[in-house]
């Protein structure tokens, strides 16, 4: 059976299989998928740990497959200098950024809003130039509250599927495969970040759960930019579908 198609109980597949089964599933999920979609996959890479983990598998399967960053005014010096370093180094990642004209300190008394304009809206942009028909990204159900209902291939806007493949790797995991394989990290995890944002909307904590640290104060507190959440399509008007 296609492995595109599988129904597995996810929860079982975190504890059941080991490192190496994790890396040879998440690697024959995106070969399946590159056979299946060709050129119209396309990488999602926030720049975070497990995205440049999903970026390593993806050049594995075929260094030519292309990827997408989503970048905005508000991202940390440091993620601004290492998504330079990721676009020298691999010209087939193209990066996405809205500049218009948004109220001050919006990320405060409204996140929810903030993120869509500076992070949904350029994904459908992203999405809409590169021809998307599957997008890969570096979601794991174990990396949070909001994040345990996740599938390992979903379509939740019609024509447009997401392909999960590290969904089931632990965070432990994640960083075994970047020290295996040499992979090059964002330098704010050696200042004791977990997860990866804009600079306002994310600190530093050591609570169990990894996304803590974002949105700390608000509704958001731990949750979702909405990239993951909200349509991504763009229908004749512009908007989502
Ligand atoms: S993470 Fe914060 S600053 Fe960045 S887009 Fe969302 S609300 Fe705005």
């Amino acid at each position: 059976m296609s492995l595109l198609e599988n129904k597995d109980d996810i929860k079982e597949l975190v504890e059941g299989l080991n490192f190496k089964q994790k890396v040879e599933r998440s690697l024959a999920l995106i070969k399946e998928a590159y056979k299946k979609h060709g050129d119209s996959l396309v990488v999602a890479n926030s720049l975070g740990k497990d995205s440049v983990c999903v970026w390593d598998l993806a050049r594995k399967v075929n260094p030519k497959i292309r990827g997408f960053i989503i970048t905005t005014r508000f991202k940390p010096k440091e993620t601004v200098r290492f998504m330079q370093e990721e676009v020298a180094r691999y010209p087939e990642l193209k990066v996405f950024k809205n500049d218009e004209k948004i109220p001050a300190k919006l990320y405060e008394f409204d996140p929810d809003k903030c993120c869509d304009v500076l992070k949904v809206l350029p994904t459908r942009w992203a999405i809409e130039k590169m021809k998307v028909e599957c997008w890969v990204t570096g979601l794991r159900c174990t990396e949070g509250r909001t994040r345990t209902e996740f599938k390992e291939v979903e379509e939740r806007d019609k024509g447009l599927v997401k392909l999960n493949p590290i969904l089931i790797w632990k965070e432990r995991e994640v960083w075994e495969y970047l020290a295996l394989n040499q992979v090059k990290v964002n330098p704010l995890y050696a200042q004791g970040y977990r997860s990866l944002g804009c600079e306002p909307c994310t600190k530093i904590t050591s609570e169990g759960d990894e996304r803590a640290g974002r949105w700390i104060g608000t509704s958001k507190c731990g949750g979702e930019c909405g990239i993951h959440t909200r349509p991504l399509k763009i229908n004749i008007n512009g908007d989502g579908i």
